[in-house]
C-alpha cells in the first residue's frame, strides 16, 4: 500500500491523501490552497487521478473539497463518498455521490467505519480497512465545544493516522480562547452599538452563537439568510447536541432594526451580500473575526484599517489537544496535518 500526502501536511489548506493498492485508489479529501498562483490544487498526477475509485469527503469546507471540480474535469470518474450533509453542502454539483449509509450497506473493497468529529454540521473521522493495514483519518476535528456532537476518537487501533493539529504550537486550552473572546467582545459592546461575526457557511458560525447567546442573554441576535437557514436545519439533525436549542430568537439581518450581534456567513466577507451587511454595521459597529484571515480580501482589509479584530474560536486542535488523541489511541505511526508548522515525509509505503 502507497500514501501519498497530496496535499496538507506543512501547510494549512490543500487537505488531500491519496492511497493506493494494487486492486483500488482512494483519496481522503480533496482540497484547495486558498489564495496560491496556479489554484492551490493537491499534488496528485492525471494517472493517479484516472486511477481513484473512490474520494471520502470529511467534510464540505474548501480546504477539503474545493479541487473536486479540477480532479473532474482532469478524468476522475470515481464515487464520492461523503455524509448526506456534507454532500449538500458542497456548493457545486458532483457525479456518482453516495452516502455514508448508502457506502456502507454497498459491496466495496475497503471496509470504512466513520464517526461525528464536532466540526460543522456533517462532518466526520473515517477508519479503514484496506490490503490488511488500518488507516485513521481525523478529519478537522474537535475534542471540545458548545454545539456540535462529537464521537471523541478513543481506543482506536491504526498503522497511520492522519490527526488535526491546525493550531500547531499554540497551547491555548478551549476554555481559555472563549473566557478572552467574551472578555473582548464584553467591552467592544460598551464601545459600538452592533458587533459583527463573519463566520463560515457551515460549523463555527453556530458554535459563536450558542457561546453568546448563553453569556449575553439579553443581546438580540441577527444573521443572514444563509445563517438563519442553517440555525433551523441544524437544529433537527443528530449533529446537534441533544441540550442544545438553537432556533427561536434570531432574526434576519435588516438595517432597520439593528441587533447587538450580527453573523454574516462568508468569512473572509467575498460577496456582495456580506459586503453590504459589513457596510451598514460598521457605519456604528465593529467586526470581530474569529478563524483564518485570507490576505487580499475585504477582511484582510477591515483588519488593517482598524475596524475589526481577530481572536480565535477553536474548531482545531492544537498540539496539547493532539497529544492527548495519541495518548488516547494506539496508532503505530501519526501523521500531523492541517498546520504549517509540522511536516512529514510526503510517501509512506507499507
Ligand atoms: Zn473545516
Ligand atoms: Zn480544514
Amino acid at each position: 500500500m502507497r500514501m501519498k500526502i497530496a496535499g496538507g501536511c506543512g501547510e494549512h489548506g490543500r487537505n488531500c491523501f491519496y492511497i493506493e493498492t494494487s486492486k483500488y485508489a482512494f483519496l481522503v479529501d480533496c482540497g484547495l490552497m486558498a489564495g496560491e498562483a496556479g489554484g492551490g490544487y493537491p499534488h496528485l498526477t492525471e494517472a493517479e487521478i484516472k486511477r481513484l475509485d473512490y474520494v471520502f469527503l470529511t467534510h464540505s469546507h474548501a480546504d477539503h473539497t474545493g479541487a473536486l471540480p479540477w480532479i473532474t474535469a482532469n478524468g476522475f470518474d470515481g464515487s464520492i463518498v461523503a455524509s448526506e450533509e456534507t454532500l449538500n453542502q458542497l456548493p457545486f454539483p458532483v457525479n456518482n455521490a453516495m452516502t455514508l449509509e448508502q457506502y456502507q450497506a454497498g459491496n466495496h473493497p475497503i471496509s470504512m467505519e466513520y464517526g461525528r468529529s464536532g466540526h460543522c454540521v456533517g462532518s466526520v473521522w473515517y477508519q479503514f480497512e484496506c490490503e490488511g493495514k488500518t488507516l485513521f483519518f481525523s478529519g478537522d476535528y474537535v475534542e471540545k465545544n458548545y454545539v456540535h456532537e462529537i464521537d471523541l476518537i478513543r481506543e482506536k487501533q491504526a498503522d497511520i493516522a492522519v490527526v488535526d493539529c491546525a493550531y500547531g504550537n499554540d497551547k491555548t486550552s478551549f476554555d481559555s480562547y472563549c473566557t478572552e473572546l467574551v472578555k473582548y467582545v464584553r467591552k467592544a459592546k460598551t464601545e459600538y452599538r452592533t458587533l459583527l461575526f463573519p463566520v463560515p457557511k457551515y460549523g463555527r458560525g453556530l458554535e459563536l452563537y450558542w457561546l453568546l447567546k448563553k453569556r449575553f442573554p439579553k443581546w438580540t441576535f441577527s444573521g443572514d439568510a444563509h445563517f438563519i437557514k442553517q440555525v433551523i436545519s441544524a437544529q433537527e439533525s443528530k449533529w446537534i447536541k441533544k441540550d442544545v436549542v438553537l432556533s427561536g430568537d434570531i432574526s434576519l439581518f435588516s438595517e432597520e432594526h439593528p441587533t447587538d450581534v450580527v453573523f454574516a456567513s462568508d468569512p473572509q466577507l467575498r460577496k456582495a451580500e456580506a459586503q453590504e451587511i459589513a457596510e451598514k454595521v460598521l457605519e456604528h459597529g465593529y467586526a470581530i473575526m474569529t478563524g483564518t484571515v485570507e490576505s487580499g480580501t475585504m477582511s484582510a482589509r477591515l483588519l488593517e484599517e482598524g475596524k475589526m479584530s481577530m481572536l480565535r474560536f477553536p474548531v482545531h486542535l492544537n498540539y496539547p489537544q493532539f497529544r492527548n488523541v495519541a495518548m488516547n489511541n494506539s496508532f503505530k505511526q501519526i501523521i500531523i496535518y492541517h498546520s504549517p508548522e509540522f511536516d512529514c515525509e510526503k510517501e509512506i509505503i507499507k
